[in-house]
């Protein structure tokens, strides 16, 4: 799912009590929990959520001076993980009723660092849930592979895109002409429009260097720039996501030798052919 529809789904209250925001880098990650939390928190109407200046918008987020006490981000607390202890006690906060707020917002900046016992302990508070106020939990990651299938399976994963740099201005005409054989292939599903759709993120610059990741990361922007536009059915939408994300790690592939027209060929066939 992207950004911009569970923002959507939190404006009318409707959000999956755990989402993972994961793909860019940390301060988009960081910055993507700030505005779902103000949704979440702000006190205006919904469709004018977040309003940017009630007294809990302007608080979320904000340097620590003017903390909001119903907002809570855990860091990690060791040099590679954060601890089940440290966890533990931050959850602590969750069976507590919010003070000012309708509900809290738990952000666990570098889940990927969770030790089993801190997964552990989220994990049980995803299954049996505090009643009576809605306690959001967000946990940011790299790559939603590098958390616990348990954690997974309980949470709305949000994709924020690609993590290696990309070329912006290549990025509206290939999502502009793989987007018109995407259509067409929805409307007729025959596999000349898969083999335009590969071709078309392949347009890009920067294929002469096979090591470059950059002209990848574009193809896979592009695609996520598609999804941005367009409304489409839950198992295509998951197969674009899916195949976006794999474009990250095709530079790989390209090594071994084969062209980067055939991976494209390949990947997007195999996401595409059949989308469960
Ligand atoms: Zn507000």
């Amino acid at each position: 799912m992207r950004l911009e529809a569970v923002l959507e789904t939190a404006r009318d209250d409707r959000l999956y009590p755990s989402v993972i925001l994961y793909g860019s880098n940390l301060d988009r990650r960081r910055s993507a929990a700030v505005e779902l939390a103000r949704v979440l928190l702000c006190e205006r109407s919904p469709e004018l959520r977040p309003c940017g200046e009630c007294r809990h918008c302007s608080r979320v987020g904000s340097p620590a001076e003017s903390f909001h006490p119903d907002f809570h981000v855990l860091e990690r607390d060791l040099r590679t993980s954060t601890s089940a202890g440290a966890t533990k006690s931050f959850l602590k906060n969750a069976y507590a009723a919010p003070f000012e707020a309708r509900g809290q917002v738990f952000v666990l900046a570098e889940a990927e660092t969770l030790t089993g016992g801190a997964a552990d302990a989220l994990l049980k508070l995803l299954e049996e849930p505090p009643e009576s106020s809605p306690r959001h939990f967000m946990l940011l990651a790299g790559s939603r592979l590098d958390l616990l299938t348990t954690l997974r399976s309980r949470s709305l994963a949000v994709y924020l895109g690609p993590a290696d740099a990309f070329d912006e201005s290549d990025v509206a005409a290939l999502s502009e002409a793989f987007g018109r054989s995407i259509d067409g292939f929805l409307a007729n599903p025959s596999a000349i429009h898969l083999l335009t759709a590969a071709e078309a993120l392949g347009r890009g610059s920067g294929w002469e260097d096979p090591r470059a990741r950059k002209p990848w990361a574009t193809a896979s922007a592009a695609i996520v720039h598609y999804l941005e536009g367009v409304t489409l059915d839950a198992p295509i939408r998951r197969a674009l996501l899916a195949l976006a994300e794999e474009l990250l790690d095709a530079p790989l592939m390209r090594v071994r030798g084969i062209t980067h027209g055939r991976i494209l060929e390949g990947l997007v066939s195999r996401h595409l052919a059949s989308p469960t």
